[in-house]
């Protein structure tokens, strides 16, 4: 998979990306990451990439000149990375998948982009190659963004100084989706979010920490009942911290006992 970045803080993405799972990701070769500054496609001595805002107001707004060409830049090194010309001869019947494989998807991190959430990362997940616009100051002259955006995406409902810490988490939860990226792929299947339930709790050694002891349960090594366990928590934790969820889980008979039952214990009021 690759990753472009569009950025004005290149040190700020590099070392976080380079580190832990990530960093042994990109030196395995399964994640591929360039960043690009975008102050390197300034137009004037001063290597000034924002201007005041036409209209007047707070701030100042990155130009789309140096924007454009830092875009046109990142389809060039992605073209490079994918080796389209290659991989485009007549002898390769399998044009589908040479056009998956060519296809860019340009992300504008920004506040009134879509949530991101863990569906939105399995979706990214499906793309070869993701570049990843950031903004600053106020934002980005609109023109460009019309020119090269074809996807905006948001952390949440605030507001950041820059994109990089947005693009950081995206690439972070997209690429931990990726084969190979966690030691056991499975790790990124049971876990929150995965059928709209929150995670079970976790536990390791020792078995007793300043009295409070792993439940019984975990250390009895009955895989069905640990299961069931966890199931119950999950749908416990689900219940308490995030009921919006609740009407997308699949319950089956043994949950929808299990619920009844704490509700009838007055636990929750529906
Ligand atoms: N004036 C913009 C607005 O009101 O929507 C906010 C600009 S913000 C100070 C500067 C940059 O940070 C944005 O261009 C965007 O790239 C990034 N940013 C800020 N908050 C973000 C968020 N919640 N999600 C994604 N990117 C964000």
């Amino acid at each position: 998979m690759n990753f472009v970045v569009l950025t004005l803080f290149k040190d700020m993405v590099e070392s976080a990306m380079n580190t832990s799972i990530m960093g042994r990701a990109i030196e395995k070769g399964l994640i591929n990451l360039d960043v690009i500054d975008i102050r390197d496609f300034a137009f004037n001595k001063h290597n000034r990439v924002d201007d005041y805002p036409y209209g007047g107001g707070a701030g100042m707004v990155m130009q789309a000149e140096p924007v454009y060409k830092a875009c046109e830049a990142a389809r060039k090194r992605i073209s490079d990375m994918t080796d389209i010309a290659d991989l485009a001869s007549p002898d390769n019947g399998d044009t589908k998948a040479l056009e998956e494989k060519g296809r860019t998807r340009l992300i504008y991190l920004s506040p009134i982009g879509r949530t991101f959430t863990q569906e939105v990362a399995k979706e990214l997940a499906q793309e070869e190659n993701l570049i990843f616009l950031c903004g600053h100051y106020e934002g980005i002259d609109e023109r460009v963004l019309e020119m090269e955006v074809d996807d905006y995406i948001s952390l949440g409902d605030f507001v950041l100084t820059g994109g990089e810490l947005p693009a950081i988490c995206i690439m972070d939860a997209v690429a931990r989706l990726v084969p190979g990226v966690l030691n056991n792929d499975d790790s990124a299947s049971d876990e929150s979010f995965e059928g709209n339930t929150l995670e079970y709790p976790q536990y390791t050694r020792p078995e007793e920490f300043m009295g409070k002891r792993v439940p019984d349960v975990l250390l009895s090594g009955h895989h069905a009942n640990i299961a069931r366990w966890r199931r119950e928590q999950s749908l416990v934790r689900t219940m308490e911290r995030r009921p919006d969820l609740m009407e997308k889980v699949e319950l089956d008979k043994k949950d929808i006992k299990f619920l009844k039952e704490i509700q009838s214990e007055g636990r929750f009021s529906d």
